[in-house]
């Protein structure tokens, strides 16, 4: 937990993204950055190694862990968690500076981190996104190849204690199907602003 963020919402709003690994949550925001440019995507920082078709800078901006812990000591993150192993974080600046321009923003986080940003920006809108049953969670899980065994099993337990968390959060968007979902988040993100 970062100490010492005092960041205002001054115009833009922040959007919360979670839910658990294997749902789509990157395939459903994908989907909706085709279709909707009102909203800014905050790219994490992370000692994950990247994936095949991931890019730095693009997906997440790959670091050493020497890398994170001076950035976190510096208080450069706005929240910060250890997730499977890993250290992920949202850099401060961006977020700063896009909200004050005005610019909504979403943040792709796990629970840890939107416990975080709850305390910090309790005004900020917190969406989850469900997988249909777990069952599909877990057919989906076990279909990515980027994962062995045992890395496969911590993230669904991961998954259950995850999805337990959704009911602290404003919106549940179950996906079912990629287009419906992207459309319902931009029916939320049209709805938050004209509030
Ligand atoms: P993955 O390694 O599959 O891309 O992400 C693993 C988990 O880390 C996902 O639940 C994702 O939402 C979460 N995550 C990604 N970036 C951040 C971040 O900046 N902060 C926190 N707390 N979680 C993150």
């Amino acid at each position: 937990m970062q100490r010492g963020v005092s960041l205002k919402l001054s115009g833009g709003i922040l959007f919360v993204f979670s839910g658990p690994s294997g749902v789509g949550k990157g395939t459903v925001l994908d989907r909706l950055f085709e279709k909707y440019d009102g909203v800014e995507y905050s790219i994490s920082m992370t000692t994950r190694p990247p994936r095949d078709h991931e890019e730095n800078g693009e997906d997440y901006y790959f670091v050493e862990e020497d890398e994170f812990e001076r950035i976190k000591a510096e208080e450069g993150f706005i929240e910060w968690a250890e997730v499977h192993g890993y250290l992920y974080g949202t850099p401060k600046k961006f977020v700063k500076e896009a909200l004050e321009a005005g610019k909504d923003v979403i943040l792709e986080i796990d629970i840890q981190g939107a416990r975080q940003v709850r305390k910090i920006f309790p005004e900020a809108v917190f969406i989850f996104l469900e997988p249909p049953s777990f069952s599909a969670l877990e057919k989906r899980l076990a279909s990515r190849d980027s994962e062995d065994n045992e890395m496969r099993k911590l993230r669904l337990e991961n998954a259950r204690k995850e999805i337990e968390e959704a009911s602290r959060y404003d919106y549940r968007v179950v996906n079912d199907d990629i287009d419906e979902t992207a459309e319902r988040l931009i029916g939320i993100f049209e709805k938050e602003k004209n509030r």
